[in-house]
């Protein structure tokens, strides 16, 4: 298999695609829904090469990473395979500010903007590259700040500071619902305060919100873009 991945693998990824793919058109057609206003994120951290190339070839186009020196690797190795037609990455995890630089000079969106110090160094880190990047301001919807994501309070602050910056395209929010609670409550939030910054910055239409075990509350709360793991690549503790 000129991917590197065996026959075998190639199959239960594609099993799993198309389960997650039939998920997501219930969901759809169960909340009224447009299936093509959605775009689906398959989470790839901590997989080899093989099962992102082998996912190009099932025909995904985005894919997610959370760590930056395995990102960054991946990236460079996936854009020498495949040239343009390399999938959009999306980088998801916690930033750093002395990393922040390096991650802006590979990743195509990030989501994880969740502090003026990381807004500022993936600015620069742009510049330098001569590149645009595309920034989700990340909300935090959880008790426990530990987590990630700005006060839901102060992030349309935040997004008016990513709007202001060369280098920076604001595109909208993600968020992670809290661990152990219903997710709707935390997804209908997300939304009011999408749909904040929505009203001062027009193209900033984005909701990444969703991940294996709650897209369909996403999809019933606007979400656009959906962050899939686990559904798809399988568990990641048996791996690596
Ligand atoms: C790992 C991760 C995901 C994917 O989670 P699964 O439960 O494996 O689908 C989504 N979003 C973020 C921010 C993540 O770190």
């Amino acid at each position: 298999m000129s991917t590197g991945a065996d026959a075998g693998r190639r199959a239960e990824l594609e099993r799993s695609l198309t389960q997650v793919g039939e998920r997501i058109e219930r969901a759809c057609a169960d909340t009224g829904r447009d299936p093509a206003d959605l775009t689906l994120i398959v989470v790839t951290k901590r997989f080899p090469l093989e099962d992102v190339l082998a996912l190009h070839e099932l025909g995904v186009r985005d894919i997610g990473e959370n760590r930056d020196q395995e990102a960054g690797e991946k990236v460079m190795a996936l854009r020498d395979r495949l040239g343009a037609d390399a999938p959009t990455v999306h980088f998801i995890g916690q930033l750093q500010s002395n990393k922040a630089g390096h991650v802006a000079g590979y990743a195509d969106v990030v989501q994880s903007a969740d502090r003026a110090k990381i807004v500022d160094a993936l600015a620069r880190g742009a510049q330098a590259a001569g590149r645009e990047l595309d920034v989700l301001v990340q909300v935090g919807l959880d008790a426990d700040e530990g987590r990630g994501g700005v006060r839901p309070d102060a992030a349309g602050a935040l997004a008016d500071r990513v709007a202001g910056l060369d280098g920076l395209r604001l595109r909208g929010v993600m968020a992670v619902a809290p661990l152990g609670a219903d997710p709707a409550p935390a997804f209908a939030r997300l939304r009011e305060v999408a749909d904040g910054i929505r009203s001062n910055h027009p193209d900033a239409h984005w909701i990444s919100a969703g991940m294996s075990g709650d897209l369909e509350a996403a999809v019933a709360h606007g979400a656009t873009h959906l962050r899939v793991g686990t559904a798809i690549l399988g568990s990641r503790t048996a791996v690596l």
